[in-house]
C-alpha cells in the first residue's frame, strides 16, 4: 500500500522557552514521510528543494525508506525557510519568517513510478499546488488526507476552499478551524468545513488532545500523552498526520473505526516529535518503542 507525501522540505530556525536553533532541516513533508515510513514502505516523496540543501539530509531520508525520486533540487536557487517562535505556554508559536524560495514556483512533478498510489497525504503547502497534485494523478487515490495552515487562509483562502472540495480528511489545529469556519464551537467548526467537503475533519489541540469529526456528526476524542519534557512541538502536527495516514495505508480501510486507531497512533509519533528539536526526536525509534507508546495511550484513557 503505497503513499504519496507532497509537501515542504525546508530549513527552519526554531526558538523555544528551552533554547533556539540555527537551520535545521525541517518541513511538512520531511517529517511526515519520516514518520509515514515505520508504517509502510516505500513513501514516495513529491518536493522540492534548493542546491543549498545537505545530500546527507536527503540520504537520511532514504535510509528510512523515502523514496525520493519525486523530490526535484534547483541547484542554483534556496530552499524553503521558516522560522517561529514558541511562547512560554509552548502550544501557541509566532511566524518570525516565511522565505517560500523554491516554493514560490514549486510545479509538482509526479513520476510514473508514482501514479498508482493508493493513500496522499498532501502536506501544508500552497493550496493550488495541493489541487495540481491531485489533478495530475491518472485515478483518484484511496484516500486523500489534507494537512494546511493560517498562512493559507490568509493568503489563499479561494484555492483553499477549492483544494477542499477535494479531499477525504482535513487535519488542522483548532486555532485554525476556527478560523477557517467562523465558529467557536469546534462541534460547529467540524460541520461547517464538513460541508466544504471533506468527508472527516480532524482538529488538533495542542497539549489538549485530538478530535475526529466524521458522519452524522460522529466524534472521537483522544488525549494527548502527559510527558515530562516538551521541547519543541514544530512538526508535531505533521508527525501526527504522518502516523494517521501510515496507520490507514498499513491496514488498507478507510473506516471510521480505523480512523480512530489512526488518530491514537498519530498521536504517539507527535508525542515523541515534541520530547526533542526538530526531527531528532522521530529519527532514532524503533516498532518497541511505538508499540509501548501506543500502549501508554491506551492505558491513559481505560478504566482499570
Ligand atoms: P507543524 O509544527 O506541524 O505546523 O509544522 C511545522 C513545519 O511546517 C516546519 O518544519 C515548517 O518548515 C513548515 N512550514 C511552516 N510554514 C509553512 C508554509 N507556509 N508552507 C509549507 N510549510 C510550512
Amino acid at each position: 500500500m503505497s503513499i504519496l507525501v507532497i509537501g515542504s522540505v525546508a530549513f527552519d530556525a526554531i526558538e523555544t522557552p528551552f533554547g533556539k536553533t540555527d537551520k535545521i532541516i525541517g518541513g511538512a513533508a520531511t517529517y511526515i514521510s519520516l514518520v509515514s515510513s515505520y508504517f509502510v514502505k516505500p513513501v514516495n516523496l513529491v518536493a522540492v528543494v534548493g542546491g543549498d540543501f545537505p545530500k546527507s539530509d536527503i540520504e537520511l531520508l532514504q535510509q528510512h525508506g523515502v523514496d525520493t525520486k519525486g523530490l526535484q533540487i534547483k541547484e542554483n536557487e534556496k530552499s524553503f525557510f521558516w522560522s517561529g517562535k514558541y511562547h512560554n505556554d509552548m502550544n501557541s508559536r509566532d511566524t518570525l519568517v516565511t522565505e517560500l524560495n523554491v516554493l514560490g514556483e514549486f510545479d509538482p512533478i509526479i513520476p510514473d513510478e508514482y501514479q498508482d498510489c493508493d493513500y496522499l497525504m498532501l502536506g501544508n503547502l500552497a493550496p493550488q499546488v495541493q489541487k495540481t497534485v491531485i489533478e495530475r494523478l491518472n485515478k483518484r487515490p484511496k484516500l486523500i488526507v489534507m494537512d494546511t495552515m493560517n498562512f493559507w487562509m490568509d493568503t489563499a483562502l479561494g484555492e483553499l476552499k477549492e483544494t477542499l472540495e477535494l479531499v477525504d480528511v482535513l487535519c488542522i489545529n483548532d486555532e485554525e478551524a476556527r478560523q477557517l469556519s467562523g465558529e467557536y464551537s469546534l462541534l460547529k467548526a467540524a460541520r461547517e468545513i464538513r460541508s466544504m467537503g471533506p468527508n472527516f475533519v480532524i482538529i488538533k489541540k495542542g497539549e489538549h488532545g485530538a478530535l475526529l469529526f466524521g458522519e452524522e456528526d460522529r466524534v472521537f476524542f483522544v488525549p494527548a500523552l502527559p510527558l515530562e519534557e516538551v521541547f519543541d512541538p514544530t512538526g508535531a502536527g505533521d508527525c501526527f498526520a504522518g502516523g494517521f495516514i501510515g496507520h490507514i495505508a498499513k491496514v488498507g480501510d478507510t473506516s471510521f473505526a480505523t480512523m480512530a486507531e489512526a488518530v491514537v497512533k498519530g498521536s504517539a509519533m507527535a508525542s515523541f516529535c515534541v520530547e526533542k528539536f526538530g526531527t531528532e526526536g522521530v529519527i532514532h525509534i524503533n516498532q518497541e518503542d511505538i508499540q509501548r507508546r501506543v500502549e501508554a495511550f491506551t492505558n491513559l484513557v481505560r478504566l482499570q
